[in-house]
């Protein structure tokens, strides 16, 4: 596995260096909207360490972000009224990865639509 590259799209978000639509903020994560939304609502909590993927994440980083991404899940769920919610994760191009910093896609779902893809 390639080792963690800071120059990735994320870490020059989670650095102020570009700019994202930020939704929720905690010491361990940053939650921002995907610029590509696959349904309404659809967002991404970034974990603040410094981690490619799922494959080489500490684990304190993981606990903290899925309590994140509960969170993030419950709220967009209210937020848009949703009727069920998608959590989605890829590692490395095979598995679907195309930003390499560990993140989580928090994704409301609505009866009879499929996602945009
Ligand atoms: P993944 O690596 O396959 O999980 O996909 C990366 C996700 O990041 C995609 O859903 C993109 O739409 C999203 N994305 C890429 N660049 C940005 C950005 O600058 N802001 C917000 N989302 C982004």
């Amino acid at each position: 596995m390639m080792p963690y590259d800071d120059t990735n799209i994320f870490a020059k978000i989670l650095r102020g260096e570009i700019p994202s639509t930020k939704i929720y903020e905690t010491d361990a994560v940053l939650a921002i909207m995907d610029i590509m939304p696959q349904s309404e609502g659809h967002c991404l909590v970034i974990p603040k360490s410094a981690s490619r993927n799922l494959l080489d994440a500490e684990d304190a980083a993981l606990q903290s972000a899925m309590v994140e991404v509960a969170r993030l899940a419950r709220a967009t769920k209210s937020a848009f009224g949703a009727d069920g919610v998608s959590v989605m994760q890829f590692n490395e191009a095979a598995g679907g990865q195309t930003v390499y910093h560990l993140h989580f896609h928090v994704i409301p779902r609505y009866e009879g639509l499929v996602l945009k893809g």
